[in-house]
């Protein structure tokens, strides 16, 4: 089921690519180009399957919105029951306008400020997840000064090995910034007792992205059981066990979707045995394939041996093909019928780091055509920036025979908005 719908998605009718019910290229001639456009289908069809796979065990979902968090697709996935998983203040205040309440916010992150831990302690987040000692004896400073107690997570590094496509990528192993080693955990949570604004309610990992295998949920789940036994005999209790996100989407055709059921298989009966609810924080699993960017090829050129398609969308649009060496398939909204060619997809910025695609074998395309990039509503318009003066694009979400703006392509104002013409000098 849940194949076909991504497979109809973004599917052609009499050779030209449509989003759901509509004209890929009817959506650029209205919004222009370069545009993310998201399908509601996809982000419904992925939030059922998992909770579907998830239904023997007692869980929630919490969306990590750093993946995508467009207004759009929170008020969507909230609407299926979501929460959300936010690691900044800026995210608690965009999951707020999208109408998540604290019990449906989970706050990471290995560098949250004071200020941020006094604004998700203000609006009752259901768990803070901390990741070193000194982060704890701030939050208890910052609880107390409130008056609250502080909902507490401690995210774990396990400290397993993850097979991922990059390294930026993977973040449980020894050595990586994130988290409490988990062999200092123990030891952490004896001292906490001690601190009267502080609740040890869960236990957290995120062990990477793009996770290959159910091998590592698996071993970092064998860490989290023996650590959450040792808790509880020193007087914990453990309400959640927060396995963070990970799981894998296809971007090329031909991986492997990922098996949910035997996804649930692993973690179901580790978390029963904790006697604790299960919280998932997927990202990409549910936004990724539910997006393209539509981009207009402006040039062909030869230059050095190599052919280039020059496209008016980059790595200011798309960083993950210049930062994680990232794979995206891209194709002609409506092919010419020519033999494919070998080309380079670049932008127009001025890096040579700026590409979509180096070596591709694609539709032959010339100036004018619309590109399709797959698999773009991930770490996509969220990692765009103004570099070159370049306005962020738009993005539309799609639903049915439907489609709507939801975020304003920007103007040449809202690149100076901020900036002072005639500022004002202090002395020091
Ligand atoms: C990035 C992140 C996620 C989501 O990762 P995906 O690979 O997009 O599923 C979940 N939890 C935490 C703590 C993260 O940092």
């Amino acid at each position: 089921m849940g194949e076909s719908v991504l497979a109809t998605a973004f599917a052609r009718r009499g050779g030209a690519l449509f989003c759901e019910d509509v004209p890929a290229d009817a959506i650029a001639r209205s919004a222009g180009t370069p545009t993310f456009v998201y399908s509601a289908a996809v982000i419904r069809d992925s939030y059922r399957r998992l909770s579907c796979a998830l239904t023997g065990v007692k869980h929630r979902v919490h969306y990590a919105m750093k993946a995508n968090g467009n207004r759009a697709i929170l008020s969507l996935l909230r609407s299926l029951g979501s929460g959300v998983d936010v690691v900044s203040g800026g995210e608690l205040f965009r999951a707020q306008r999208a109408g998540f309440k604290g019990h449906d916010i989970i706050f990471g992150g290995v560098g949250k400020t004071g200020q941020e831990l006094r604004e998700a302690l203000k609006v009752g987040v259901k768990l803070i997840n901390v990741e070193s000692e000194a982060e704890l004896q701030l939050l208890e400073a910052v609880a107390r000064e409130l008056g609250v107690v502080a909902p507490v997570g401690f995210r774990i590094n396990p400290d397993v090995t993850v097979e991922n496509p990059h390294a930026y990528i993977a973040t449980g192993s020894k050595g990586h910034k994130f988290g409490i080693p988990h062999d200092e955990a123990l030891a952490l949570a004896k001292s906490a007792r001690s601190l009267e604004h502080i609740d040890l309610i869960g236990l957290d990992m995120h062990v990477g992205s793009q996770l290959a295998t159910l091998e590592p949920y698996r071993a970092g789940l064998d860490r989290l059981s023996d650590l959450a036994a040792s808790l509880t005999v020193a007087g914990a209790h453990l309400r959640y066990i927060d396995i963070g996100g990970g799981l894998p989407v296809a971007y090329d055709n031909g991986d492997p979707e990922p098996d949910l059921e035997a996804f649930a298989t692993v973690v179901a009966p580790a978390i029963k045995k904790m006697n604790a609810e299960l919280i998932v924080e997927p990202g990409r699993f549910f936004s990724a394939a539910s997006g393209v960017l539509l981009a207009r090829v402006l040039y062909r050129k030869r230059s050095g041996g190599k052919d280039y398609v020059i496209a008016d969308a980059g790595m200011t649009e798309l960083l993950r093909p210049s930062h994680y060496d990232a794979y995206h398939l891209i194709e002609s909204a409506k092919p010419n019928g020519r033999d494919r060619t070998v080309v380079d997809v670049v932008g127009p910025v001025c890096e040579s780091g700026d590409f979509l695609a180096q070596d591709r074998e694609m539709d032959d395309v010339e100036p004018g055509d619309l590109l399709v990039i797959h698999t773009t509503g991930a770490y996509g318009y969220v990692m765009s920036s103004n570099y070159n003066a370049r306005p962020k694009a738009a993005e539309v979400m799609v639903d049915g025979a439907r489609f709507a703006i939801v975020t304003a392509r920007e103007s040449y104002d809202d690149l100076v908005r901020l900036e002072q013409a005639d500022p004002e000098w202090r002395d020091a």
